[in-house]
């Protein structure tokens, strides 16, 4: 005999009259005087029971896990329920087994207000709930449809490594030790970035993997130690045949959760606009209230904040501001490390005719200017520009999905004082500009793109270096010894002389595609089991000390931490 012949949320009247065993949890129960009404619920919806007031029906609670066995009755007309896709029937047990008990809960089963630790820490409550329910279902249901499609593209799914060699991501390595080699460390594989080369090297052509990810990295809404991303890798292609295979994978994505998907092509968008006009390499362009310049402008001003200013730039927004507003918005300037914010309102007295009617402010809104370096005002106005969109109701209910393309190859390292990659250093700088100054690398262009969608980055790539000497100037740029190099990459120097094709590919990070798709503000919802900001995981207690014979075994004693319940 099986369980259950039907789940709680398929019966229909078409069932009426049919004697059916049904097995679920008990969402509710409701006393009426010799009758007792249970709503029994599994992930498909809620079934009600109707039992005799007798026996077991006495002990059932919330969460108890029963069977019945019983005939499924049409309910009386002002009995139906037009919310439950059930409400049209009931069953009239005719026996109930309690399979299993449930102490009292420490959350009710959908309850939105509970704290997020909790809901952690009783995560298998949590997950009976709509929201886990629709959210791993939903991801379950993407992560196919991009399967499918790279399938259908010839793709090969390529199993690779998690414990390997350091690879340069820009976060830090989680470590594991080896007990045979004592004093020796893997790396978790912040990406598998040079095994996919490696293949293409190899001949495979079309690789992909849902791949699992490690970095050691702050925790943050759109961070987990432990992420997947869409990995794949292409030979003999130029960048636009890997965008068109991302749009795809997106594209199938959407079909497969039953969402409208995004118009392709998806627009391109150079990584120089995208800093100027938005201030940011990943902009939100459901909107437009673009940075506006007026350095040339202010350039010879009466007012000497603008004209001794390396860069004049501003918003125009929809809204006048009072002054305790403007005071507010002033503060987050600040914070985003801009030395002020002039309300033009506040300067006009200062400026001239023309230098007023370039700015084309009209009435009724604000001119925000920052004057400072070309970053800090770029990076403040662009944060500014999302707040303000926020604050003021300015975003569309859309979806807007584009690339950033362009970026510079190389970004100066303030706190090593070095030059560093902007993607990764095997990121090949466009055709034609293979060969720079090592010192002065600024100007070279990189082949590396982004994928934006409202404003996240869900993921990057880039055509690769295929040519040795190249590979080496990068090593070389960053400020790498030849021997440094070959101690860390001499497997990939070896592979790309040895008949490298051209190659390129891109990564997406599942879980900020889904928790987009679900409509969730941070990823945590769309995995099963994440951890907590403090880099910790609830449910588990992880991470735990570990005895010191153990960590002896691989060669490693901890260092002494203070206790902090006593600091
Ligand atoms: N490995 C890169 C990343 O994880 C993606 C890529 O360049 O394909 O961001």
């Amino acid at each position: 005999m099986s369980w259950r012949d039907l789940r709680c949320g398929e019966l229909r009247p078409e069932h009426v009259g049919q004697r059916l065993t049904v097995a679920g949890w008990v969402d509710t129960r409701r006393d009426h005087g010799g009758l007792v009404f249970v709503d029994l619920r599994d992930h498909t919806g809620k079934i009600q029971l109707v039992l005799k007031d007798a026996g077991a029906v006495h002990e059932l609670r919330n969460e108890f896990v029963v069977q019945a066995v019983g005939e499924v009755a049409a309910r009386a007309p002002d009995a139906v329920n037009p919310n439950l896709a059930t409400g049209e029937v009931e069953i009239q047990v005719e026996s109930l087994q309690i399979v299993s008990r449930s102490t009292p809960l420490p959350f009710q089963i959908g309850d939105d207000t509970v704290e997020e630790t909790t809901r952690l820490r009783y995560r298998w409550l949590d997950m009976r709930g709509e929201r886990m329910q629709r959210n791993l279902r939903m991801s379950h249901a993407a992560v196919n449809g991009i399967r499918r499609t790279m399938d259908d593209l010839g793709f090969i799914d390529i199993w690779t490594p998690a414990m390997t060699r350091g690879t340069p991501e820009g976060a830090r390595d989680f470590l594991v030790p080896v007990r045979l080699q004592p004093g020796k460390f893997f790396a978790l594989a912040q990406s598998p970035q040079l095994f996919k080369q490696l293949c293409m090297i190899g001949g495979l052509d079309r690789y992909y993997q849902i791949a699992t990810c490690w970095r050691d990295e702050d925790l943050r809404a759109d961070r987990q130690f432990e992420f997947r991303q869409l990995d794949l890798e292409m030979a003999f292609v130029e960048r636009e045949e890997v965008l068109d295979v991302m749009e795809a994978a997106v594209v199938g994505a959407f079909e497969a959760v039953g969402k409208t998907p995004p118009e392709r092509p998806f627009p391109r968008i150079a990584y120089d606009d995208a800093m100027s006009k938005y201030g940011s390499d990943k902009p939100d362009l459901r909107f437009a209230m673009e940075i506006q310049d007026a350095t040339d402008v202010t350039r010879g001003s009466a007012f000497g904040v603008f004209a001794n200013a390396p860069c004049v730039r501003y918003l125009v927004v929809p809204k006048t501001f009072s002054r305790a507003e403007h005071d507010r918005l002033v503060l987050l300037t600040k914070e985003w490390g801009a030395k002020g914010l002039a309300n033009l309102s506040q300067v006009a007295k200062f400026l001239s005719e023309e230098e007023l009617a370039s700015f084309g402010v009209p009435e009724g809104s604000s001119g925000l200017f920052v004057a400072d370096t070309e970053e800090v005002a770029a990076h403040a106005l662009g944060l500014l520009r999302l707040h303000l969109a926020r604050e003021l109701d300015l975003i569309p209910d859309t979806d807007v999905f584009h690339w950033v393309v362009d970026f510079p190859l190389f970004k100066h390292d303030e706190e090593t004082g070095e030059w560093t990659f902007m993607h990764h250093p095997f990121t090949a700088p466009t055709a034609g500009n293979e060969v720079w100054d090592p010192s002065e690398p600024q100007a070279v262009r990189g082949q590396h793109y982004d994928l934006v969608w409202n404003g996240w980055e869900l993921g990057s790539g880039s055509i690769r270096i295929h040519d040795v000497d190249v590979q080496e100037r990068v090593f070389t740029t960053m400020g790498m010894t030849d021997d440094e190099a070959k101690s860390k990459f001499g497997f990939l120097l070896d592979a790309l002389a040895m008949g490298a094709p051209p190659h390129g590919g891109f990564a997406m990070g599942i879980e900020r595609f889904v928790a987009q798709l679900a409509g969730e503000p941070d990823i945590r919802q769309i995995v099963a089991f994440p951890k907590v900001s403090s880099g910790s995981d609830p449910l588990t207690g992880a991470p735990t000390p570990m005895p010191d014979a153990v960590l002896a075994e691989s060669g490693i004693r901890a260092l002494p931490q203070e206790d902090p319940a006593k600091a």
